[in-house]
């Protein structure tokens, strides 16, 4: 969570707690438009636009911040380019990246007139009318091979195979494509800033290679997403000035100052840090070790559930009490439900304010109903210093509102 934003929201959150219980996710719509202008100011003048990955943050309240900062966005599913579509993105502001997708589905994105990707040239194959430009992705290669959110070219689900790229692209020419691009996720919460940027500098490379053996022009680099955030607080965070000015050069180096526009599609560098979960502790007990439980299930965040991902746990207003080790757990009915292992506190107590921190991306988004615990509340603290309601927490009635069985409703 960024300094600013604790400093905005620390001293009204009792009283933010106090009228809307928890849990719940609190945005600072502040610091995300700020993020997003600090990605476009690095990269400048030359031709490109981002394209907030939408997956990250799917809140049209959100997303409308982010499209009147001039952010364009990436769309992996018909539904989110419905949600594109109704915070007002027109055809060019979307660009479409997903994988294991049917040709209806590529046909909705072409519809609305979004650049897609295809992850795969059976896929191209496979769709009646090929968009006037079309895209591959590349399996994850060099730096960006061997992340576990995505595995190597051998193990990856993602992307054409490095050796298959050129044929692919001639296939497209042959049926008609005109215009071309090409997609890489270079890497995945990555903090090292000279190796995004090499990984990104790799697509790059790649590119005109493969352009120039398929014999055709490409019209943009998509490096894709994966930018790593702080989570832990002795993390450094990315230096996107540095890993703007490296990806230029090298575009520059390999196609000269006309060559492809660049297109970013970051989702967790936009909008992580800028978000948290907001908590109770609601237990305390001991079992050879500290538990203390709070309000909040993995189904309102998966990811140290999921890939044992760090995220760091704070008691604000608990200062000053003798510190020690301590599970930080969910009500789930699986041991996995643990937002921290081990972790040293200030000893809790119930009716504390716990803060999981930097939940914007893929947090809430993430999240299930499993065990009828259900998805919480996102509330938005405005530029102005409002606290606005953006999603109100799920209820029984919507639990079963896609039930079909005759039950007595009261
Ligand atoms: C998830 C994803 C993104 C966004 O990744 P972040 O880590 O949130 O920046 C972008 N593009 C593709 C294809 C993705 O799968």
């Amino acid at each position: 969570m960024s300094v600013e934003f604790a400093e905005r929201l620390l001293p009204r959150l009792p009283e933010i707690v106090a009228s809307q219980g928890t849990p719940f996710h609190i945005y600072d719509a502040r610091g995300i438009v700020a993020a997003h202008k600090a990605l476009a100011r690095a990269f400048g003048e030359i031709p490109y636009r981002q394209y907030f990955a939408v997956k990250a943050l799917p809140n049209p309240a959100v997303l409308a911040l982010l499209r009147a900062a001039g952010s364009g966005f990436d769309c992996s599913s018909p539904v989110e380019l419905r949600i594109a579509a109704a915070v007002g993105a027109r055809r060019g502001d979307v660009v479409f990246t997903s994988n294991n997708t049917t040709p209806a589905e590529y046909r909705s994105a072409r519809d609305a007139g979004a650049l897609i990707t295809f992850d795969d040239r059976s896929f191209a194959e496979k769709a009646d009318e090929l968009p006037e430009v079309v895209a591959f992705r590349v399996s994850p290669t060099g730096l960006a091979a061997g992340s576990p959110l995505m595995g190597d070219a051998a193990h990856s689900k993602f992307g054409v195979p490095a050796g298959e790229l050129a044929a692919a692209y001639a296939d497209a020419a042959a049926r008609g494509a005109r215009r071309f691009g090409i997609h890489g996720m270079t890497c995945a919460n990555e903090l090292d800033t000279g190796r995004a940027a090499q990984a990104a500098a790799d697509v790059i490379r790649l590119g005109a290679r493969v352009a120039e053996e398929a014999g055709i022009e490409l019209e943009y680099v998509n490096v894709g997403g994966g930018l790593g955030i702080p989570y832990r607080l002795d993390d450094e965070p990315i230096d996107i000035t540095a890993y703007a000015d490296e990806i230029l050069a090298a575009r520059e180096k390999i196609f000269g100052v006309d060559g492809p526009r660049v297109i970013t599609e970051i989702g967790r560098y936009v909008t992580g840090p800028h978000g948290v979960l907001v908590t109770r502790v609601i237990n305390r007990c001991r079992k050879g070790h500290e538990i203390a439980g709070v309000d909040a299930s993995m189904s309102s965040l998966m990811r140290p559930a999921m890939y044992g991902a760090y995220h760091h746990v704070s008691l604000p207003y608990a200062e000053g009490r003798p510190a020690g080790r301590f599970d930080v757990v969910g009500a789930l009915c699986e041991n996995m439900d643990r937002f921290a292992v081990g972790r040293e506190l200030p000893e809790p107590r119930d009716g504390d304010i716990a803060l999981i921190h930097d939940t914007g991306a893929h947090g809430h988004a993430m999240g299930f109903t499993y065990n009828g615990r259900l998805r919480p509340a996102e509330l938005m603290l405005t530029d102005a210093g409002d606290v606005v309601e953006i999603r109100r927490a799920e209820t029984y009635e919507d639990y079963m509102a896609t039930v079909r069985w005759e039950f007595d409703r009261g």
